[in-house]
């Protein structure tokens, strides 16, 4: 279940992360320092591959396995699928009482 959150994490400040290094590799183009922006260009390949392998493996629901959104991924407690809590621990199914 925490490893679920910690993808979680990532999904949800991978695409602001990408955006705040790529203004860096501007400035840093601008600049002409232009070794430094192609080394944090490589950072943002990596940081995107990441986020893809991420969210097609890891970024599913624990219940019925669909693929949960991207999108606003930080707010999700719910599977759009199923309904069920994402981060619901499964030692309380079956207790009905
Ligand atoms: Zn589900």
């Amino acid at each position: 279940m925490k490893k679920l959150k910690r993808v979680q994490l990532m999904i949800s400040i991978t695409p602001k992360v990408s955006i705040a290094l790529a203004i860096i590799a501007c400035i840093f183009y601008i600049i002409n320092m232009k070794a430094s922006a192609y080394i944090v260009i490589g950072a943002i390949v990596i940081l995107l591959i990441t986020y893809f392998i991420l969210s097609l493996t890891s970024w599913r629901c624990p219940h019925c396995h669909q693929y949960l959104p991207t999108k606003n991924a930080g707010k999700i407690t719910k599977c759009p699928a199923c309904q069920k809590l994402i981060f619901e621990d499964k030692k309380s199914d079956g207790h009905h009482n």
